[in-house]
């Protein structure tokens, strides 16, 4: 299998490839389009869902790519290498869902966030319970985002970052910048006042696709954390618990337990997409992960910045706009070989151990 046959050059090949090899692996495809908006050359925005097995499995395999837009350049192409070199016979009362482009919008205009700016990973909360808070994220965000991309502002966005670490320490820093907010609607991490239409469109397909599962194993591929090229996961499995114990029998205990990102304490994220599947199977047991692939470690933290400019404030006749873009693209989903040669490979192992641990569960 070539990395060129996976990963596609924009979100309208991805889909199209993704289609494709679905249908003749023998899936049965279904399409949700985004009812008002879409991409940039005009094409359609839409979740694709590819479907093996019968719908009255009680067993699945959920697989969720471009949660975050422009990572699904990665989750594309791994879940195509797994249509390509998956296993294609499943066990009997066994299904796997593959959830192509969650976050169409983000993906087709190359920005993490949807169409409101939301992070579709801080969505996933009760918004009949109130917002939750996020005061720390307030004292920075003017500082953080300015409309200018300059020398100057970037040195001001660090020192801002800088000053608050040193009141409250690193771990504080990291958990207010990626906890997610929900106060600034053109600021980082925001959650958005509802559920998005992609969050509402996840719950229609786990209930349609899904109906009757009782066991599900569950795989969001992204990027941004970890060493480059190496998977690091986020298992949001209770810590202690038995399904935490089966996804380290399933991926390994050391990249299950434990887990810094970045080297630090683990955000309180609120708001995930894992805590919306497992409300939407109701009391159906849910085990897997978030399973990034690391890029520029720390230097995100400035690339989550640019993407928020590039939105709000360029235009394509700023002199640096198509430059800045393309750097935004290669931090989410380098254009290196290395780099997507190894993931790859790494994405269909994952892949596989879910669906080996599915099939003995
Ligand atoms: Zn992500």
């Amino acid at each position: 299998m070539e990395f060129y046959d996976c990963y596609a050059q924009s979100y309208a090949l991805a889909r199209q490839r993704f289609c494709q090899t679905a249908r003749e692996k023998g899936a049965d495809v279904f399409t949700h389009v985004h009812p008002s908006l879409s991409g940039p050359q005009g094409e359609e925005l839409a979740v694709d869902v590819a479907c093996f097995g019968p719908v009255t499995a009680t067993r699945a395999l959920l697989v969720i790519s471009g949660t975050h837009g422009l990572e699904g350049f990665l989750g594309s192409a791994a879940q195509i290498a797994w249509l390509k070199g998956g296993t294609s016979v499943l066990a009997e009362d066994v299904r796997v869902v593959l959830v192509h482009a969650i976050n169409p919008w983000g993906f087709a205009h190359l920005s993490r966030t949807t169409e409101n700016n939301v992070d579709l990973n801080r969505n996933f909360i009760d918004f009949s319970a109130g917002l939750p808070e996020n005061p720390g994220y307030a004292l920075m965000h003017e500082r953080l985002l300015g409309p200018e991309w300059t020398q100057a502002q970037i040195a001001a966005a660090q020192k801002a970052m800088d000053d608050f670490a040193a009141t409250h320490g690193g771990d504080a820093l990291f958990d207010t910048l990626a906890r997610g907010q929900y106060s600034h609607a053109d600021g980082l991490n925001y959650g958005g006042t509802g559920p998005e239409w992609s969050h509402r469109t996840l719950e229609a397909i786990i209930h349609e696709h899904l109906p009757a599962v009782r066991k599900l194993a569950f795989i969001d591929w992204h990027t941004g954390v970890g060493e480059y090229g190496e998977p690091f996961f986020l298992c949001f499995n209770e810590e202690g618990s038995p399904l935490q114990a089966r996804a380290a029998q399933w991926w390994g205990e050391d990249r299950i337990r434990g887990q810094l990102p970045h080297g630090r304490a683990r955000p309180n994220y609120q708001g995930l997409l894992f805590h919306g599947v497992q409300s939407f199977v109701g009391d159906a047991a849910v085990c897997g992960a978030v399973v990034e692939f690391g890029t520029r470690g720390w230097h995100m933290r400035r690339m989550l910045r640019l993407d928020l400019w590039l939105k709000f404030h360029a235009t394509p006749a700023h002199p640096g706009y198509a430059m800045l873009q393309a750097d935004l693209l290669d931090s989410f989903c380098p254009f290196d070989q290395v780099w997507r040669d190894n993931c790859l490979r790494h994405a269909l192992e994952i892949t596989e151990q879910a669906l080996h641990g599915l099939q003995d569960w």
